[in-house]
C-alpha cells in the first residue's frame, strides 16, 4: 500500500517513513522543509519505494498526486490507504528562528487548515488518517500523569498558543470528520521525543548535548524543577504505527515515556554521559506558559495497542551521542 506521511523530511516523519519503507511499504513524504531538511531522507532517495514532494501540506495533497506514485504504471486512487500528518514546526524557544514562537502562522495554518484539507483528501481517497497532536494539548497541567480524558490547562493567547491552541483545534476537526464525515481517524498525543536527526532548533535535549560537548555551560530556564518524560524515537514510531494500524477510529492515545525528570536531573545526565566539565547555569526565567510538569499516562495505549516504551533516558543518550 501507499502511505503518505507530512512533514516526513523532520525529525520524527523521517524515522517513520525509514520504518514504513523497512516494512515493505510504498511511502510519499511531503514538506516544505519549513524546519526539516532533505538530508534526513537523503538515505532514503535510492529506494523505489520512496518518493519526496516538497509542498506545503497546509493546503493538503498537492495536485497531481496521484500521477507521482514512487512506481510507475497505473495510478489507482485506493493505493494510498493511510496519511500521517506530521508536519509543523514543534519547538517552543523563543530564542530560535525554527521554533513555532518563531513561525506563528505557518505553524496554526498546518495544524488547522491543513489537518481539515488533509482529512478531507483521506475521507475521499478512504484512506486511514493519524493526526499528530501533542502532549502540550494539555498546556501546565493541574493532574499527574496525564490521562486521555484530562481536558487541560492551555492558554489561548500566550506565547506557546499558537502551537497548543491549533493542535487542540486540529483534534477538533479529526474528530468532527470521523464523526460526521465517516473518516477512519484517530490522534496521537506525543511527549518529548528525542533521538538521531533532531535538529538545532532549541529543544532542550540537543541545546544540553551541545553545550556539554563544547564545554560551554549548559543552559538550564528556570530553577530546572519543571519536569519532562523522555522517549526515544524508535518507540515512538512503533507506537504511531500500531496507533495507525490497531488503534480504533475516533480514539486519542498517549504516546511517552512515563518515567519523569527534573530538567536539572536531565543536565546533570548529560554532564555525566558526555564527561563534561561544563557547569549546569540558570541562565534565564522559566519562559511564559512552560509546563511546570508533564508525564504521560499510558495505560490506555499499553491496553488498546500492545504498545510500551523499551529505550530508557541513559540507552537513548548514548545512542543519540554516538549518531551526532
Ligand atoms: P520537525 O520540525 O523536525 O519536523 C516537522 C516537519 O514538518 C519538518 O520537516 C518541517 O519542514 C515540516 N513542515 C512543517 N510545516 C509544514 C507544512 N506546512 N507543509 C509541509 N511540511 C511542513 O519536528 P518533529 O519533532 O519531527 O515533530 C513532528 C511532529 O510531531 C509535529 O507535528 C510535532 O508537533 C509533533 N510532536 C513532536 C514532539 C517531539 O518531541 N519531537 C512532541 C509532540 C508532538
Ligand atoms: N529548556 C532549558 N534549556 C534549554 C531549552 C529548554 O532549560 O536550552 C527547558 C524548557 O524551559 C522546558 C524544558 O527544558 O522546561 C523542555 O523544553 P523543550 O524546548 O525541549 O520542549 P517543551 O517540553 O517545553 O515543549
Amino acid at each position: 500500500m501507499t502511505i503518505i506521511v507530512t512533514g516526513g523530511a523532520g525529525f520524527l516523519g523521517s524515522h517513520l517513513c525509514e520504518k514504513l519503507l523497512e516494512n515493505g511499504e510504498e511511502v510519499i513524504c511531503i514538506d516544505n522543509l519549513i524546519t526539516g531538511s532533505e538530508d534526513n531522507v537523503s538515505h532514503l532517495k535510492n529506494n523505489p519505494n520512496f518518493k519526496f514532494i516538497e509542498a506545503d501540506a497546509s493546503w493538503g495533497l498537492p495536485e497531481g498526486i496521484l500521477n507521482q506514485r514512487p512506481k510507475g504504471g497505473r495510478v489507482v486512487q485506493d493505493d494510498i490507504r493511510q496519511i500521517y500528518h506530521m508536519a509543523s514546526p514543534a519547538s517552543p524557544n523563543k530564542n530560535n528562528p525554527k521554533s513555532y514562537i518563531a513561525l506563528p502562522f505557518e505553524t496554526m495554518k498546518v495544524n488547522t487548515m491543513g489537518t481539515m484539507k488533509l482529512c478531507e483528501n483521506a475521507v475521499k481517497l478512504g484512506a486511514k488518517f493519524l493526526f499528530a497532536s501533542t502532549s502540550e494539548v494539555y498546556g501546565d497541567p493541574e493532574e499527574s500523569p496525564q490521562k486521555e480524558t484530562y481536558n487541560g490547562n492551555a492558554s489561548t493567547i500566550g506565547p506557546r498558543s499558537v502551537y497548543d491552541e491549533s493542535k487542540r483545534f486540529g483534534e477538533t476537526i479529526t474528530s468532527a470528520f470521523v464523526r460526521s464525515k465517516e473518516l477512519d481517524g484517530r490522534i496521537v498525543r506525543i511527549f518529548n521525543t528525542y533521538g538521531p536527526r533532531m535538529s538545532d532548533d532549541g529543544r532542550v535535549v540537543i541545546e544540553f548535548i551541545e553545550a556539554a560537548q563544547k564545554g560551554n555551560p549548559i543552559p538550564v530556564f528556570g530553577d530546572g524543577s519543571q519536569t519532562r518524560s523522555f522517549m526515544f524515537v524508535s518507540d515512538l514510531v512503533d507506537g504511531l504505527i500500531l496507533a495507525m494500524d490497531r488503534g480504533d477510529k475516533g480514539e486519542v492515545y498517549n504516546l511517552g515515556n512515563p518515567t519523569e525528570f527534573t530538567i536539572m536531573e536531565l543536565a546533570a545526565k548529560v554532564k555525566e554521559i558526555t564527561n563534561s566539565q561544563s557547569e549546569i547555569k540558570e541562565v534565564e526565567d522559566l519562559p511564559e506558559d512552560d509546563p511546570k510538569q508533564r508525564c504521560p499516562d499510558i495505560t490506555k495505549a499499553k491496553n488498546e495497542l500492545g504498545w510500551e516504551p523499551k529505550v530508557e533516558l541513559d540507552e537513548g543518550l548514548k545512542l543519540l551521542i554516538k549518531a551526532l
